[in-house]
């Protein structure tokens, strides 16, 4: 045959996703994903939906932001989005505590940096006018760091992520939001890992003017739909006075094609470019399910949950370092330390997707995206005392899930 391909189809298999993100997506999401006719960009339904998804936004980040819509792509996509109002010679404060913040601050550099700057090393500019606060893995950026740094610089941007998954560590948010406040900063915040876990809106925190998260982690809505964002007034006049370097990713002008339009609701998008039906139809499904279930009920079952998997493993001689609630990071036990990174190969290469921390020190990452049932929590730690025990752990795991089902059975109980 001319032409055929030299490959198969692609089939990719099934695994239990317990890591700290991509989460496993609804059926109900991945049902819309597919039932959605073939309708274009323009057609009357996809434009309602999209105005539809923009008022549930709104009400999931508890804002009145009308500048609150979702950015085609991945969590970077709604940051990039979010960063582009950061212009050459912007003085910025970036807290990073962890890979994702780390990277975040990596993208403020870039966007602050000078032409000068930025081709002098162009993958890893360090411009002059931003400043990135260090703050060592596994610890929390706290009141204080936020304060201090923030009364030295008086920097136009600050930045923080809310959580960072890459060492699973809460951020002062109340802290950085009242010091962006005393400083006159503006806040921009990474919610990648936190919308849709915690409950939290959006306009308590007024020192923040720029929200960022993800389709794939608390929202559920892997395939590739949208990120959400939400921008104050104050944010869109800044940009509007000094405009950013980029077309697709514009917040004023993506914004157009949710029906936002010169700071008001439209009755109808306008082009800004080729949205899908499919992720529109998946996106609207994910914020109804999301919503229907209410962010405090969620943000409850997810510390339920991650309570228990917390003392199954801290019985199984693991030390957590960790403080989400959708996302528990560890160290092995002294008789297994240094062979994290083993562990992990072993579990994903038999379906169980659990990962280990992209930026040393190496720990061990179990996260329970959509795995809010006691079955899917005893399965996760069912198969991670298996993978010590192959690995030379004495584990009694009768004990491990006799304790576990106590948890369970208080719930019950209370
Ligand atoms: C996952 C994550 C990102 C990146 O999101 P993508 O969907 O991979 O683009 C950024 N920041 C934080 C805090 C994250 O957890």
């Amino acid at each position: 045959m001319i032409n055929a391909s030299p490959f198969p189809q692609l089939v990719v298999p099934d695994t239990l996703a317990a890591g700290p993100g991509p989460g496993n997506t609804d059926h109900r999401v991945l049902q819309a994903y597919t039932g959605a006719g073939i309708a274009d960009h323009m057609h009357p339904d996809v434009l309602r939906g999209m105005i539809e998804c923009k008022h549930m936004l709104r009400t999931f980040m508890g804002t009145q932001n009308i500048y609150t819509f979702g950015v085609a792509g991945t969590g970077w996509s709604g940051l990039d989005c979010m960063m582009s109002a950061v212009m050459p010679g912007d003085t910025v404060v970036a807290f990073s505590n962890g890979t994702f913040s780390g990277i975040d601050a990596l993208t403020l550099r870039i966007k602050a940096a000078t032409r000068a700057e930025l081709a002098e090393d162009s993958l890893d500019p360090k411009p002059a006018s931003v400043t990135v606060i260090e703050v060592p893995h596994g610890c929390s950026v706290t009141a204080e760091i936020v304060e201090s740094a923030l009364a030295e610089h008086k920097p136009k941007w600050a930045f923080m992520a809310h959580w960072e998954t890459g060492s699973g560590r809460i951020n002062d948010i109340q802290g950085f939001s009242d010091a962006c406040v005393r400083h006159d900063s503006m806040g921009l915040v990474d919610a990648v890992s936190s919308l849709g876990v915690e409950d939290f809106a959006i306009d308590d925190y007024p020192g923040v003017v720029g929200w960022a998260s993800c389709p794939q982690k608390g929202l559920l809505c892997l395939p590739l739909t949208y990120a959400p964002v939400s921008f104050s007034d104050r944010y869109i006049e800044t940009l509007r006075a000094n405009g950013a370097y980029t077309y697709a990713n514009h917040p004023i002008m993506e914004a157009r094609h949710w029906g936002i339009v010169d700071n008001q609701d439209v009755e109808k998008g306008a082009y800004h470019r080729t949205h899908s039906a499919y992720a529109v139809s998946a996106f609207h499904e994910a914020l109804r399910i999301n919503l229907a279930e209410g962010l405090s009920r969620r943000a409850q079952d997810y510390a339920f949950h991650e309570q228990a998997l917390r003392e199954a493993v801290s019985a199984m001689g693991c030390e957590v370092t960790s403080n989400m609630t959708s996302l528990v990071v560890l160290n092995l036990p002294p008789s297994l330390a240094g062979r994290e990174m083993e562990l992990v190969q072993n579990c994903r290469a038999d379906g169980f997707g659990i990962w280990p921390t992209l930026s040393a020190p190496v720990q061990v990452r179990i996260g329970i995206l959509n795995l809010l049932s006691q079955s899917a929590i005893t399965e996760i730690v069912t198969r991670f005392a298996q993978a010590m025990t192959n690995l030379g752990a004495d584990l009694d795991i009768n004990t491990i899930l006799a304790g576990l089902n106590d948890h369970y059975q208080s719930r019950i109980a209370a």
